[in-house]
């Protein structure tokens, strides 16, 4: 019974703005104070239902903002970056199910702090399907066999869940009133709704189907502008589509897929703002 939890930070509990999610601002150090311990109520209720194995990934800026020393003594903790498969690393076929917490809704969506991997990106897809961080994280799941069983964030993140996931379990910690400003339950409350909500989505996790991914992926890049699209169509194997800021790249699967995007938004951020 192993279980992954890939936790990112601006859909935890209280977080409003970047004063929270940015190591270099006021609020950052309460806030990775609440990251850990929405961390540690989801280990707990995945214990009392028999986990054996709770693989804990830091999926949030750096990667390396929750307290290890504060984390639950069961779980082991993937923490710093550049990681090969960013906010799935380390997930594979060998897991019962994936959880992520911490969540935020895909970019140009409503939602506090919405976007999708950096602010150069305003759509991704595979094929056809428009897809965030969240929809791209249970693709890879998936392509193991893995379904996401629980998504935690503000409500905008669940709704991207729901619409992907059907049977999904949810927990909305926060809802969002603008992309800056939310309605917020209080961390303990949230904190109690986890733990319970999370053994409902482990009992549940046989009506939650892995998100499978299409065999040979299209992955299409919309950049915010036409020199992040030159930057990141630096990559071999890619094109800019005429007339567009969308970057295009046929992979062989799905984890291709995904470490062509990290590298492209990687290369996209070079741009100067001018
Ligand atoms: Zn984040």
């Amino acid at each position: 019974m192993k279980y992954f939890i890939s936790i990112d930070m601006e859909g935890i509990t209280g977080l409003a703005d970047y004063t929270f999610v940015d190591s270099s601002k006021h609020n950052y150090e309460r806030a990775r104070r609440i990251m850990t311990e929405e961390a540690n109520v989801i280990i707990e209720g995945l214990l009392l239902k028999g986990a054996k194995d709770i693989l804990v990934n830091d999926s949030h800026s750096k990667m390396n903002n929750l307290l290890v020393e504060d984390l639950h003594t069961e779980a082991t903790l993937i923490t710093g970056a550049v990681k090969p498969y960013s906010m799935v690393q380390s997930l594979d076929h060998t897991y019962e199910g994936a959880i992520f917490a911490g969540y935020h809704s895909r970019a140009g969506q409503p939602g506090v702090m919405s976007h999708s991997m950096t602010f150069g990106v305003r759509n991704m897809y595979i094929n056809d399907v428009v897809i965030g961080e969240l929809g791209f994280n249970a693709y890879v799941a998936g392509h193991f066999g893995v379904p996401v069983i629980l998504v935690a964030g503000d409500d905008g993140a669940c709704r991207e869940a729901e619409a992907l996931i059907p049977n999904i379990t949810t927990v909305a910690v926060k809802e969002s009133i603008t992309r800056q400003a939310v309605k917020t339950l209080h961390p303990k409350k949230s904190q109690a709704l986890l733990k319970e909500h999370v053994q409902k989505a482990v009992d549940n996790r046989h009506l939650v189907k892995p998100l499978t991914p299409p065999e040979n992926p299209t992955l299409r890049i919309e950049f915010n502008n036409y020199g992040q699209a030159e930057w990141a169509a630096l990559m071999p194997g890619t094109e800019i589509e005429n007339g567009t800021t969308i970057v295009k790249f046929e992979a062989i699967d799905i984890l291709e897929a995904y470490r062509a995007m990290l590298v492209q938004v990687e290369l996209a951020m070079q741009t100067t703002f001018c």
